[in-house]
């Protein structure tokens, strides 16, 4: 199906940028009317995008349910660790970036036991890793994987760490904020038992609320043991079955967006399709931005279709602040790096956008480097041999 990329564009820049994103006309214009939280217009749209969501993973047996809840990506990363892990759980996080650090943060700060596989800023955690964790670990009863790591870019490798974990009878948790919805996660191919993503990501909605796809029979065992409130998962999912409520006051305008963004969503063929533009995006920019001499910091095995990250070019010449300022000139947000080690900076592939928007941005790149009086883009020479030793496995 081709892409229905929706005109008139606002005169706003393009945000190349994980979300929030560039977003449909049709969903913001969704936002221009308002909803009573308890009346029944809105508690069906409630019940479409719970409804819609858990068909995204096939759940053919019926064993997921999908609860939403207030707040940014992160509310319902914390919402789900607070309401599935026991007291008595240990966790192991497979970390390689910004969000991997997160969840070792909420556990720590919940105070739930928890250790560690730091991989770097652009290493994968493998599935033998994970196996030799668990083995030399009894007490380890859960594993949380990051799906996407946004702050690479790497696509990390689910199925591998998902036969890991369940070989050694555990229980995986999945980050999957920047993946959901344009890679495929269908749980009879990667077995999960809770999958956590948020509204203004690949689903292309604005911010305001995430969800919880998770297998009912831990919703329901889960009864009063959240350390929080408002973040109690199974408080919210009750409710909800309940009475088609949220809990306190939803994100009524956000919700609405939603709705026309899973529309869009189905229109454009699915997470198949989602996923095709966004593959066409990242190729499209990568190697447009080789061709004036920049690299990726992931070789193309670990490059995700979500977000690419690029070296700094080593000519002093090149100050990022002022390459963003002269893109955002030309009409495209960028996004700073987030890596400890190496100065980089990312462009996002997801949002209302078509390979014919990614050649403009490299060419606006090319135009940028230009009036910097870069003469080439290509990064200092040890970065690249560094990637080039450390992914060769
Ligand atoms: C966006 C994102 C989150 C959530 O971030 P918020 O800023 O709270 O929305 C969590 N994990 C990953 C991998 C993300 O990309």
């Amino acid at each position: 199906m081709s892409n229905p990329l929706e005109k008139p564009r606002l005169g706003e820049p393009y945000l190349l940028t994980p979300g929030p994103l560039s977003t449909a006309y049709t969903v913001k214009q969704a936002m221009l009317r308002d909803w009573g939280s308890w009346d029944d217009d809105f508690r069906a749209m409630t019940r479409q995008i719970r409804t819609d969501l858990l068909a995204m993973i096939g759940d053919d047996q019926q064993l997921f349910d999908c609860v939403p809840v207030q707040g940014s990506g992160t509310f319902a990363v914390e919402a789900m660790l607070g309401t599935l892990l026991p007291a008595d759980s240990k966790t192991l996080v497979l970390a390689n970036g910004a969000y991997g650090q997160r969840t070792a943060k909420i556990l720590q700060t919940i105070d739930l036991r928890h250790t560690i596989i730091d991989k770097g800023d652009y290493l994968p955690p493998r599935g033998y890793e994970v196996t030799a964790a668990l083995n030399a670990d009894p007490d380890i009863t859960h594993v949380v994987a990051i799906h996407c790591e946004t702050s690479s870019g790497i696509l990390n490798p689910l199925e591998e760490i998902s036969e890991a974990t369940y070989a050694a009878g555990r229980s995986l948790l999945v980050d999957s904020m920047s993946a959901f919805g344009a890679i495929d996660i269908n749980h009879t191919n990667v077995r999960f038992d809770a999958i956590v993503s948020s509204a203004n990501k690949c689903i292309e909605g604005v911010p305001g609320f995430g969800f919880v796809i998770v297998r009912k029979d831990l919703l329901q065992g889960a009864k009063g043991r959240c350390h929080s409130l408002s973040l109690d998962l199974h408080d919210q999912w009750a409710t909800l079955e309940k009475t088609g409520q949220w809990r306190y006051t939803p994100a009524t305008h956000t919700i609405a967006a939603f709705v026309e963004a899973l529309r869009l969503h189905r229109l454009e063929g699915g997470v198949g399709a989602r996923g095709q533009r966004y593959r066409s995006n990242r190729d499209t920019l990568v190697a447009g931005m080789r061709a004036l001499g920049f690299e990726t910091l992931l070789n193309d095995r670990w490059l995700s279709p979500i977000i690419v990250t690029f070296f700094n070019p080593a000519d002093p010449a090149f100050v990022f602040a002022r390459f963003y300022d002269l893109m955002k000139e030309q009409g495209f947000i960028i996004y700073p790096g987030k890596l400890t080690e190496v100065d980089s900076f990312r462009i996002g592939c997801i949002g209302q956008i078509d390979s014919s928007v990614m050649q403009s941005v490299v060419e606006a790149a090319a135009e940028a480097l230009k009036r910097m009086g870069v003469s080439s883009a290509q990064p200092p020479e040890q970065a690249f041999a560094e990637r080039e030793k450390l992914q060769q496995s």
